[in-house]
């Protein structure tokens, strides 16, 4: 029997199931009223549910609104390009963001949807488990920083922290939407870009102690009664939620 713990250490395989359930529990997602109300999907995130280097941005745009997708509109193209220029592909990486839904008008992220939407991040890194993840903009680096110090100070300088459960080492970079109008930002980006290569070449942070998990109990052991509600295994296939083909898309991608 797995112990409830187990994806911290399991399969590339069993990670990636497991991501597929925090994407589904995502998809019904209600912690914040509004944008649960105006968005048209919820954009979990996308790409190698197995990558050595994450992307955190800030929320989905309209592009990415209606696309179920990050970083699908122009500073998508650029992430990409400037991926391209190290040898890397979009589908090498995992892309998130700090909110899974976007916030009406594009305003800034509010302190509580932000709080709301942590823990949805914090999974992705336990199981996804990269060696990297670069922050894009201030909104992601002070999130996972959990500290207020802005990018501009901080960019291009890379740190070991704890991100949830997991010792990951933190890239705060700037944010390739304000990259793309601003050409000394942009050289900037790019220098900093240049570096992850041998940032992803280090050996991988060490792990904290995981907290003991405690002895399986006689009765930890008894099979459920499958008849009782509310024990139903989800049908074949999946949970049962019907899905537009955005989301499915999303899915694919990891
Ligand atoms: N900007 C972001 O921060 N995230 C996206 O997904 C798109 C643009």
């Amino acid at each position: 029997m797995s112990s409830p713990d187990s994806h911290l250490s399991g399969s590339a395989a069993e990670r990636r199931e497991a991501l597929k359930g925090v994407f589904e529990q995502a998809q019904g997602c209600v912690r914040c009223a509004e944008l649960a109300g105006t968005r048209k999907t919820v954009v979990f995130g996308a790409g190698n549910a197995d990558a050595d280097l994450m992307f955190v941005g800030e929320a989905p745009g309209a592009s990415e609104d209606e696309q179920g997708l990050p970083f699908v509109g122009a500073a998508g193209k650029l992430l990409e390009k400037l991926l391209g220029e190290i040898g890397m592909a979009r589908a090498d990486v995992f892309i998130a963001n700090v909110l899974k839904c976007r916030p009406p008008g594009n305003r800034d992220p509010q302190p509580a949807e932000i709080e709301n939407c942590r823990e949805y991040l914090y999974r992705q890194v336990e199981l996804i488990q990269p060696r990297v993840i670069c922050t894009l903009g201030n909104f992601s680096t002070k999130l996972l920083r959990e500290d207020p110090t802005g990018i501009t100070r901080l960019h291009g300088q890379p740190e070991v922290l704890v991100v949830g459960r997991r010792a990951v080492r933190i890239y705060p970079i700037f944010h390739p939407a304000a990259a793309l109008y601003t050409p000394r930002m942009l050289e900037t980006l790019r220098e900093d870009f240049k570096r992850l290569p041998e940032l992803l070449a280090l050996p991988a942070p060490e792990q904290p102690q995981l907290l003991e998990v405690p002895e399986l109990e006689e009765s930890d052991l008894e099979v459920p009664d499958l008849e009782e509600p509310g024990v139903l295994p989800p049908a074949a296939g999946g949970s049962g939620v019907s899905r537009d083909p955005a989301e499915v898309d999303q899915l694919g991608l990891f």
